[in-house]
């Protein structure tokens, strides 16, 4: 079974999301084990401080190193074999490929920041440091959910129809998906292609493939003129 482990000052944050949908049936399938550790446990000191000032001064407060190497060390500990995961907007950035890669391994720990971020010793206990995109986030929360089910809907077995994950957005080559239409086959004036209502199967793949490549193309031609 593939294990997820979040360390957080949130635990709570993760209530919901993991209760819904296709994680909810991943976890009672028993495909995947998520368990958050609180991170304030392993503080040392009576007052259960996680945080401090910064040397050199500066805004905000940065998590200590010892209660999260710690929490680390406890992770290590219960799963061996897990791959650490620090979430920072330094880190580089998450992708399908990425996704795809973390469901090889025995299993994940996202290590989760608040405040400004981490003391950087911090860097040298963990596997690998990600990033899910060029804006800051609160804290590594909402960022690990985004990476956990990314990765937990491509487990085996996890969705109905395996093809589901092979055929979605970026799994072959960075292309995107094509667009999809379900009923009604008019809505508001707005009509559903004749192709996809034409019962050629090998006529409406071409139109598939060929409106995955321009959306894909256009969407490239977008990203480069924003300089991205
Ligand atoms: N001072 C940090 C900086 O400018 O890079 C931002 C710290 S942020 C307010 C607090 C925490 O949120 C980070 O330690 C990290 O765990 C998480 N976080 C914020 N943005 C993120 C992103 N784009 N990807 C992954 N984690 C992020």
């Amino acid at each position: 079974m593939f294990h997820a482990q979040i360390l957080t000052l949130f635990p709570e944050f993760f209530d919901s999301p993991l209760a819904c949908s296709i994680p909810k049936r991943a976890i009672a399938s028993g495909l995947v084990q998520v368990d958050t550790i609180q991170i304030r446990d392993f503080a040392t000191d009576k007052h259960s401080r996680v945080d401090d000032t910064p040397y050199g001064g500066g805004p905000g407060m940065l998590m200590k190193p010892e209660p999260v190497v710690a929490s680390i060390r406890e992770a290590r500990l219960r799963h061996p074999d897990t791959h650490v995961v620090m979430l920072t907007p330094s880190g580089s950035r998450f992708t399908q490929a990425k996704a795809l890669e973390f469901t090889e391994k025995a299993g994940i720990t996202l290590l989760c920041g608040r405040y400004e971020g981490f003391d950087e010793r911090i860097c040298d206990y963990v596997d690998e440091e990600i990033s899910l995109g060029d804006y800051v986030l609160s804290g590594g929360e909402p960022a690990a959910i985004c990476l956990l089910d990314a990765v937990i809907r491509l487990l085996p077995e996890v969705l109905g129809s395996p093809e589901s994950a092979v055929l979605d957005s970026f799994s072959e080559e960075g292309i995107l998906d094509w667009p999809h239409y379900t009923r009604p086959e008019v809505f508001e004036g707005k009509q559903v292609p004749d192709v996809l209502l034409s019962g050629n199967h090998a006529k409406i793949e071409a139109w598939r493939y060929e409106q995955a490549n321009l959306r894909s193309s256009k969407r490239r031609d977008e990203e480069s003129e924003h300089g991205q």
